[in-house]
């Protein structure tokens, strides 16, 4: 069965005969291939339950010319020599199909298009749907952080001063974020004093103003809660949360993304208004004087306290998701490394002092060269006046800005027994470390608009998993971890994520592998160059550094570089389900070849992408590309010599879903372990519970 996939043509066969690739160059030669005559398996069951937006027509036109074409392929390989009617007759099929379902097509899709694809946005713009939301009637400012960390009571006693400027006039009460968890025990004007009347349910705080508050003006409010410290394993999914270190102190650390700030400090959270970004933070820090506190920001001071406490007072100048505040205290060491030239910058390793000489093994050859990439990648560090931090955490990660959690290179985020469902990844490329200072880009300095565009977080976040890994091992480890990526995502759900509430709402795993393979492709339809110009100038662009940015942006920025619409692209990789399943067939005949592009999920096909071609010539290597249109999926080249062989190593840049199946990959690299799958869905499965 596999022999007619692979052919071997001598070099001296004027006529190679018949090649067919189906979905993906083998890794490796020795790759064996199972699926090329199964069904595939997107068609066990009807289409329009798995992809939402497909047309009826497609359901009843898919499987005639599938079963068609799919005879007429086996047919033909199993041929010797096929005969030239047969191979013209299969060369047509597509065009023939196309034009008897062309007009229906037609009309579905442009109901799809012009109705239904607007409506659904138009539902969930966050315009519509945040109308009379009273937290939109003014915009935060900055906020002023006090907490106090009891480990010994398990008490956090806070007080938080809100600085807001009001846009819609009239308002008589400030509304706020505010957990049950929360205990509030007082509100206050911070200018006066005076005391405030509030009301606190359904994690809502709503403080009464002394008089009703016009456009333009600026309302301090300071808010004294108290707030419990539970214990908790890993992430703290309550927001906050103490364990204890291995020497037995206590250990609080926070972590907030799927459920919001508000569970452990009062604001207007992020989780539901990305798009109100504070212009800056300070926040002070109390702690026992045996531990050591560390947060986001810039240490400014640190102040006398009262016997037995330490304080210190920290400041962000740029403005940041509320989400991305976080506090440890533990029994913590810091350790520094220069870094820039001169040593200009520092960075900082807060780590639990017993492990002080394993994060320098880890992080001290490794993080310096991280972040010299990400600079070239994605431009300059955007937080180098406050500081770069890693900080060892009970839990997997998360993107902390400038005081960045990371855990699994510690033993100490798996109860006594547990295996590590990251060790793979930490031993490789020190995964976590990877993804989540990729973060102080994507999603920190650069956030979404909207939950909806939360991909502009995660998708980017992983890339940066894939770009790391390309620039330690090669382009070839590259295809092979975008091909681990593609396992689990979920073709019948958008990377846009339409219907949303909150950031858990808008949480999918496709947002992190769906949206990394939409840059993986978007770098091959632009090229290198423009692709990382496009990520740089995205990322660097005064209008969403420090600010928010959408789907819309990143393209309009893109076609900038490419000189070119893009829309097409992010319609049917954003905004659209599904994926496109391409095999290529072709015939050589001297220098002359035909070559059909049959899209087996779609059909007819309904993805535009560019397809790479590299014919093996008498004179050496041509490299064509050709563009696979919907309703136009033949092509014929011509070779300035006879070819030898044919490939169309463009596939392997497009995204086609995940496989079904065993693909057993044989391979010399050490690097494709066979207990990475493994690692990965186990990993997928316990992504909400152990880092973001
Ligand atoms: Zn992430």
């Amino acid at each position: 069965n596999s022999k007619h996939q692979t052919p071997r043509i001598p070099a001296s066969e004027p006529f190679p005969g018949f090649g067919n690739f189906f979905c993906r160059i083998p890794f490796h030669n020795r790759s064996v291939r199972t699926d090329s005559t199964q069904w595939p398996e997107c068609h066990t069951r009807p289409q329009r339950l798995r992809y939402p937006l497909c047309t009826g027509a497609q359901d009843s036109a898919v499987p005639g010319c599938l079963q068609r074409r799919f005879s007429k392929v086996s047919q033909l390989s199993k041929q010797k020599s096929p005969s030239p009617p047969s191979r013209r007759e299969f060369l047509r099929l597509p065009t023939v199909c196309a034009k008897r379902e062309h007009v229906k097509q037609f009309a579905k899709r442009a109901f799809v298009l012009l109705v239904l694809f607007p409506a659904l946005i138009a539902n969930a713009s966050p315009r519509r749907s945040r109308r009379g939301d009273p937290r939109t009637f003014y915009d935060v400012t900055s906020y002023i952080l006090d907490f106090r960390v009891d480990p010994g009571s398990h008490l956090l006693r806070g007080a938080v001063t809100v600085n807001a400027r009001v846009v819609r006039s009239g308002i008589d009460s400030l509304v706020l974020d505010a957990g049950d968890s929360l205990q509030i025990t007082g509100v206050r004007e911070a200018v006066s004093g005076q005391s405030l009347k509030f009301k606190h349910a359904s994690n809502r705080l709503s403080v009464a103003l002394p008089h009703p508050a016009e456009a333009g003006d600026t309302l301090q409010v300071v808010l004294e809660y108290t707030r419990s410290i539970p214990e908790q394993f890993g992430l703290a999914t309550t927001g906050i949360g103490v364990t204890k270190a291995p020497g037995g102190e206590p250990w609080v650390t926070t972590s907030c993304q799927l459920t919001g700030a508000h569970w452990w400090w009062p604001c207007k959270a992020s989780f539901f208004h990305p798009e109100d970004k504070p212009d800056s933070i300070r926040i002070r820090l109390t702690f026992p004087d045996t531990l050591f506190g560390v947060t986001n920001g810039r240490l400014v001071r640190e102040v006398a306290s009262e016997p037995g406490w330490k304080t210190n007072e920290w400041i962000l100048h740029h403005p940041r998701l509320t989400y991305l505040v976080a506090l440890y205290v533990g029994p913590y060491t810091v350790l520094k490394q220069p870094f820039g030239e001169n040593g200009s910058d520092t960075l900082f390793y807060y780590v639990l002092r017993q492990d002080t000489a394993k994060a320098h093994r880890e992080f001290f050859p490794r993080i310096p060269d991280e972040l010299r990439q990400y600079q070239d990648w994605f431009g300059p560090f955007a937080f180098w006046d406050e500081k770069f931090a890693l900080v060892q955490s009970p839990y997997a990660g998360m993107e902390h800005s400038t005081a960045v959690a990371v855990g699994p290179i510690f033993p100490h985020t798996l109860r006594p027994g547990e295996p590590n469902p990251l060790s793979w990844y930490e031993e490789y490329f020190n995964f976590m470390a990877v993804h989540e200072v990729a973060h102080e880009w994507w999603g920190n300095a650069v956030s979404a608009r909207d939950w909806g565009e939360f991909w502009l977080h995660e998708g980017f976040a992983t890339y940066a998993e894939a770009l790391w890994v390309e620039h330690l091992y090669g382009p070839e480890i590259l295809h092979e971890y975008m091909a681990r990526l593609s396992f689990r995502i979920d073709s019948s759900r958008t990377v846009y994520q339409p219907r949303h509430k909150n950031a858990r709402e808008a949480y999918h795993l496709n947002i992190y592998w769906k949206g990394a393979w939409v840059l993986h492709m978007l770098r091959y339809v632009m090229g290198d160059s423009q692709f990382f110009q496009a990520l740089r100038a995205f990322n660097t662009d005064p209008r969403f550094r420090y600010g928010n940015a959408t789907t819309a942006d990143f393209q309009a920025v893109c076609e900038r570089f490419y000189h070119g619409d893009l829309s097409w692209f992010f319609l049917q990789w954003i905004y659209r389900p599904g994926h496109p399943h391409f095999s290529v067939n072709w015939e050589v005949n001297g220098s002359d070849v035909k070559l059909a592009v049959h899209d087996t999920t779609f059909s007819p096909n309904q993805f535009r992408m560019p397809l790479d071609v590299i014919l093996d010539t008498k004179a050496g290597e041509e490299r064509h590309r050709l563009w696979v249109e919907p309703g136009l999926d033949t092509f014929e080249l011509k070779a300035k010599a006879p070819v030898v062989t044919v490939r169309p190593v463009g596939l392997r840049w497009i995204l086609d879903g995940p496989k079904t199946g065993t693909m057993t990959y044989f391979t010399d690299l050490d690097f494709i372990k066979g207990t990475f799958l493994d690692s990965l869905v186990f990993t997928n499965d316990r992504k909400l519970f152990v880092g973001g």
